[in-house]
């Protein structure tokens, strides 16, 4: 009877992939003939598999833009346009999430083979649909669990004060029964995951004590990546691109065209190897957070750790001799507070600071003399520097951060040491985990993830405050 069944569910999965790549014959999506869609082989479910060596600079499919699915090409972009005021919202998602409410739930829906070959959103394990006990224990120090409670209470608003007043003005298209805030956190969820699949770089900002803002807040695909001054163009789903899996050492890439995306081989890709995209530059705790999974340490080249500004301060105000220098840098720490986008975090990876001139500037503030603060204060904020960008980014690298001023080294090594201690016990419990292949088979995968972004983060912070020693 279990055989049964198992071979009734291989069947209906083949069955949907025959008719997902029966569709894209239908829309003009062409997938050569080097390449297949398998679940065996892959890394993750779905991916694509090369079936004979492909060279680097191949076309591995083309999707013409009207395969694509968003806003302007749903059943209900004419009342989404029309209706666009109502729309507004802190994420630019909603017109999107609205269309894919209603293609998802519509028999007729012209993507129909595309959306059956979403995963069941039941097996979706990202930390959202963990337990807040479960992610503050698992992830505490790594910025998740704040990203997370930040994204469900922005989901939550958005739903009730902009998605469910729309959906119970038009009966017709939607039904709050059907169309419920599960639903609509579900598909944020594959949604965001499943747009982000288009190489769009993340620039690594500090997100970390804040949460990250529901999107995050990379570019979202954009039509034309040479159309940088231009306004973004909305949030939409790429057939076929989305099937494939990442790793930062990838081997395809998407292309853009006035008519077409296309996925092409930045190297050569041995028959049967597993055909790669890049989700962006994203660090393990990126991954876990919108994708719900990490790469194994140290495969993860794009991996970092954040040093929250907040302990620089602390670092700060711990070397001062009187009440009135704690006063003077806690006037810095306002000052810097001001200037500082996103509300203050450090970014370090493998090689040293991502944000070297922000980090230059808040440790030339609080070792500066009041004279020159308050110089630094008349010329709101920024003043000349003459240090050139090249030589602030040496100065930040893991090369140069041990010839730092010594004031400098203390306190980036005292943030550092606040940073690791967010985390809690248990770091020398997880290095002997990381070293131990059978008792890492005995974690669950949560536990397994979880000890992916702890270790690697920490790795960071212990290796910075060996430089800063
Ligand atoms: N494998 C997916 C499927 O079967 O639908 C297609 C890729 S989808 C855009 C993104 C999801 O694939 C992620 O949320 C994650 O579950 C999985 N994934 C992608 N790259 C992965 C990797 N390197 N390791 C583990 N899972 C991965």
């Amino acid at each position: 009877m279990a055989t049964d069944a198992k071979r009734q569910k291989v069947d209906e999965g083949a069955d949907l992939l025959h008719g997902f790549l029966q569709w894209c014959d239908t829309v003009g999506l062409h997938l050569s003939e080097k390449v297949c869609v398998s679940k065996e082989g892959t890394v993750a479910d779905y991916g694509m598999l090369a079936k004979e060596d492909i060279e680097e600079g191949e076309v591995l499919f083309t999707i013409p833009r009207s395969a694509l699915l968003y806003q302007r090409t749903t059943a209900v972009s004419a009342l989404l346009e029309k209706e666009a005021g109502s729309l507004q919202s802190s994420s630019s998602w909603v017109p999107l999430l609205l269309a894919l409410l209603h293609e998802y739930t519509s028999p007729e829906s012209r993507w129909k083979p595309y959306l059956s070959l979403w995963p069941d959103f039941r097996k979706l394990d990202h930390p959202m649909f963990w337990s807040k006990d479960e992610r503050d224990e698992l992830l505490r120090g790594t910025g998740v669990p704040e990203a997370v409670d930040k994204d469900l209470s922005n989901i939550q608003r958005e739903y009730e004060d902009v998605v469910r007043p729309f959906i119970i003005r038009h009966p017709d298209l939607w039904n709050p029964k059907t169309h419920t805030l599960e639903l609509y956190t579900e598909l944020v969820c594959s949604a965001s995951g499943y747009n982000r699949v288009t190489g769009c770089k993340v620039h690594h900002r500090a997100t970390r004590c804040y949460g990250t803002p529901f999107p995050p807040k990379e570019r979202p695909l954009r039509m034309d990546e040479d159309e940088e001054d231009k306004p973004p163009n909305p949030p939409m789903m790429v057939p076929m691109a989305d099937i494939l899996n990442h790793v930062c050492n990838h081997n395809a890439n998407l292309e853009f065209s006035a008519d077409s995306l296309k996925m092409v081989s930045v190297r050569c890709i041995r028959a049967g190897e597993e055909v790669f995209n890049t989700y962006g530059q994203m660090a393990n705790w990126q991954l876990l957070h919108m994708y719900g999974f990490t790469e194994p340490y140290p495969s993860n080249k794009n991996d970092t750790a954040d040093v929250p500004a907040a302990n620089v301060y602390k670092a700060a105000v711990q070397v001062a001799r009187s009440d009135s220098e704690r006063a003077l840098m806690e006037e810095r720490w306002e000052t810097l507070s001001e200037m500082m986008q996103d509300g203050g975090a450090f970014i370090f990876n493998e090689h040293g600071c991502l944000t070297d001139s922000e980090l230059h500037t808040a440790l030339k503030v609080f070792c500066m003399s009041e004279e020159e603060f308050s110089n630094f204060k008349d010329n709101e904020g920024w003043e000349e520097d003459d240090e050139d960008e090249e030589q602030i980014s040496q100065a930040f690298s893991n090369d140069g951060l041990p010839g730092l001023k010594p004031s400098w080294k203390r306190l980036i090594h005292e943030a550092a040491r606040r940073t690791l201690q967010s985390y809690g016990d248990g770091e020398d419990r997880d290095r002997v985990l990381m070293k131990d292949d059978e008792a890492l088979k005995g974690l669950n995968s949560r536990q397994q993830r979880a000890l992916q972004v702890r270790f690697g983060q920490r790795r960071i912070l212990c290796r910075l405050m060996e430089l800063t020693e």
